[in-house]
């Protein structure tokens, strides 16, 4: 049974070997995740540019419209007042479509900026994937030679289990559920080496004796005695 908690300590190192790469991937992943957001919002950015060129342009369009009826009523007009004041109308059109027009002409600039901030961005997450790759390739080699080591311990440690009476195994597995970071616990002195609870005098000779495996009346472990 202390093979089987050999077996399992190996197993957890090299799963803990296993967790260390994590950081370093997370770095790569991040890195990667915030250029991909930038793409993304360069490619958003040009979208939003192309609407608003095209909502002036149909905003102009509109403008036009209802000028041309302007003039077009103007010329159904016959009071000199009424004439002025479409005259005004009309004018005062022209005024905000000049201002819609200069506005359409600097969109266009928009749309052309925002495509060249993206083609900007197409190139920098190329350029990152391209830096993480042999980074990414390095890292993928480790996790398989650490998952290659853990699959071996893994075995191992089948293996171990398997030498184990069943009966035994159980509660050892029960055991290991539990909180503790091991099951078996050396006695030292008179008290478990684990909590540090005494262990009377009679269990104490059950496990000199090799009779039976007693367990710690503190934290659950198994007890035994140190060659
Ligand atoms: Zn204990």
């Amino acid at each position: 049974m202390l093979a089987l908690q050999e077996r399992d300590l190996a197993v957890a190192a090299v799963q803990k070997d296993l967790d260390a790469l994590l950081p370093e991937e997370a770095v790569l992943d991040a890195e990667l995740a915030a250029q991909t957001k930038a793409l993304d919002d360069a490619q958003a950015a040009v979208g939003s540019a192309e609407t608003r060129r095209q909502e002036l342009e149909a905003r102009i369009a509109g403008y036009k419209q209802m000028q041309e009826r302007r003039r077009q009523q103007l010329e159904y007009v016959r009071g000199a007042k009424e004439a002025a004041t479409m005259m005004a109308e009309i004018d005062m059109a022209r005024g905000v479509l000049v201002k819609e027009e200069a506005e359409f002409v600097r969109s266009a600039d928009w749309v052309i900026e925002a495509e060249k901030k993206l083609k900007d961005q197409v190139k920098a997450h190329a350029a990152v994937v391209a830096l993480q790759a042999e980074a990414r390739a390095a890292l993928a080699e480790r996790r398989g030679a650490i998952e290659a080591r853990l699959a071996t311990a893994a075995e191992a440690r089948a293996g171990a289990a398997e030498a184990v009476r069943s009966q035994l195994l159980v509660r050892y597995e029960r055991i290991r559920r539990g909180r503790t970071p091991v099951v078996l616990v050396p006695l030292r002195q008179d008290a478990c080496s684990h909590c540090n609870t005494a262990v009377p005098l009679q269990r104490r000779q059950l496990i000199l004796q090799g009779q039976s495996l007693e367990s710690c009346e503190g934290c659950g472990v198994l007890l035994y005695v140190e060659e």
